[in-house]
């Protein structure tokens, strides 16, 4: 590789180091992308250092909401003139299809406007009073955030965190996952060109296991938000115990997609197939469970299956391809893994379940949309999270049997129902231990509705009005009325 790794930005500089880059590797294509620096200790501090100072610079903390907003726009407008860049970015990094990439730069760059018309508007409270004084709540940020992502989604993830984080007031610092780097230095960048000042943004990349630990840990980071996997969930939230820390945590799932017998069958089949298959199932909130009510199972599966064979599997890049490789090679032997210890203890694999044929896709990490069948709930199959193109088939009787099975799970994401019977639906939504409840629909998602996790999935709500009261500290203040 000739190229010098691209620096990270901590300061409103360029910054590059001596520790060994990170090495980006196309998973369509098995190629190597760039190299990436890596911070290690010395430049988490730096980065904390100067994002306090920038927390509390006067030209950030004393901008008026609608300043402050006037800047998110911004980010906003130049983050859909750089779309194509962006989306480019993230699909030689992640190998998610062209159009998914495009659609995910605008809701990002949707994230931001969202979030400058919240900070614009969003006002304090004066509460009512006991006696004679007034009292009154105030918002305040807590001065340095570090925002922690996942390869998946990288720019939605960080839109999600990076405008309500500013929104309110602080200073962030942002390590993306190690597999996606280059679309955060580009927000790094636009944010620059946008007018935000100079630390108010620093993009530190790098290893979960040293960037990320040691910006976790820094005295200096006052909150953090983190959206990853489970097991780093609990690790974060371990170091955040210790320094009686605030954190979010937006975490796995293991969702499960219900289908009632009185559905409309074509349409939940193909929200079933979307709800798993669409990103190559690396998705938090991917329908991996699938619970088919007894009556209807033998139809549903025969249309699943036919679906499933029919999604193309192509390079990200080809026109039509529905589905990319999975993110990277080790993430695809792990799945295949499962997949194969599910195989080997007895499960029928109805479609899928290894890298496709095709001679095209053979130096990519490529896995085959999976279904799985012959398992119960009980199954490692059907309670681990995969994050992988693996839909789990599990029969079910009645209500009552599939909202036990259902919740029957570590995990409280989301989840779908599909029927025609109001009532039902309206009972199993209230039942299910779940964050988010789809009915009729799946993977619909909004910035204005809050979204987390039930049990396992984590805590804290992103999104909505309330995202941006995450990154705030509340403060009642009483004016005193009874001297003169
Ligand atoms: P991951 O937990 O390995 O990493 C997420 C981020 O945290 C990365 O930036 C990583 O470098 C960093 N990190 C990892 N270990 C760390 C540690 N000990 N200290 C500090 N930082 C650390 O997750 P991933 O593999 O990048 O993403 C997949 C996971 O993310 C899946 O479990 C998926 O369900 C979850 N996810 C959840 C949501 C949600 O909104 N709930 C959304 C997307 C993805």
């Amino acid at each position: 590789m000739q190229e010098p790794a691209k620096p990270m930005l901590i300061d409103g500089r360029q910054t590059s180091t001596s520790n060994d880059p990170l090495v980006s590797v196309n998973p369509a294509r098995g190629t190597i992308n760039h190299a990436i620096s890596a911070a290690g200790p010395d430049e988490v501090d730096l980065a904390v250092q100067t994002s306090a100072r920038a927390a509390a610079r006067p030209d950030w903390r004393d901008l008026q909401p609608h300043q402050r907003a006037a800047v998110l726009h911004r980010i906003s407008e130049l983050m859909q003139r750089d779309a194509e860049v962006l989306a480019h970015l993230q699909m030689i990094e992640n190998g998610k299809v062209r159009s998914e990439c495009v659609a995910q730069v605008r809701s990002a760059a949707a994230t931001f406007r969202y979030y400058a018309a919240v900070c614009e508007t969003l006002g304090s409270e004066v509460t009512p009073a006991r006696g004679n004084y007034l009292s009154m709540v105030v918002h305040e940020p807590y001065g340095v955030v570090a925002a922690l992502t996942p390869w998946n989604s990288p720019m939605t993830m960080e839109a999600q965190k990076v405008a309500p984080a500013l929104a309110a007031g602080n200073a962030v610092i942002l390590k993306p996952s190690e597999l996606t780097s280059s679309p955060a230095l580009e927000l790094g960048r636009i944010a620059l060109e946008a007018g935000l000042p100079p630390g108010v943004l620093n993009v530190l990349t790098g290893t979960g296991a040293t960037t990320g630990a040691a910006l976790v840990s820094h005295p200096g980071v006052r909150m953090v938000s983190f959206t990853g996997g489970t097991a780093s969930g609990r690790r974060i939230a371990a170091i955040a115990a210790q320094k009686l820390m605030p954190v979010a945590l937006e975490l796995g799932g293991k969702s499960p997609h219900i289908v009632f017998d009185d559905a409309d069958i074509e349409a939940a089949v193909e929200a079933v197939a979307g709800g798993i298959f669409e990103g190559s199932g690396q998705s938090c909130v991917a329908g991996s469970r699938l619970f088919v009510q007894r009556e209807v199972r033998d139809r549903v599966v025969e249309l699943l299956v036919a679906k499933a064979r029919g999604i193309r599997v192509d390079l990200p890049d080809a026109p039509g391809a529905r589905m990319g490789p999975i993110a990277s090679f080790a993430h695809r032997d792990h799945i295949a893994g499962i997949v194969d210890a599910a195989r080997a203890a007895g499960a029928r694999i109805l479609a899928g379940g290894a890298a496709p044929a095709d001679p095209r896709l053979a130096q990519g990490a490529f896995y085959l949309p999976t279904i799985i069948d012959g398992i119960d709930n009980e199954a490692a199959i059907a309670q681990q999270e995969i994050f992988g193109p693996v839909l789990c088939v599990l029969p079910f009787d009645d209500e009552d049997d599939v909202i036990a099975q259902a919740n029957d799970s570590v995990y409280g994401l989301a989840a779908g129902i599909w029927t025609r019977d109001y009532k039902r639906a309206w009972k199993v939504a209230r039942a299910l231990e779940a964050g988010t409840v789809w009915i009729n629909t799946y993977k619909q998602l909004s910035i204005s509705t809050p979204f987390g996790g039930f049990k396992e999935s984590g805590f804290g709500r992103e999104k909505g009005v309330t995202g941006m009261r995450l990154y705030q500290q509340t403060k009642g203040v009483y004016f005193g009325l009874d001297q003169p």
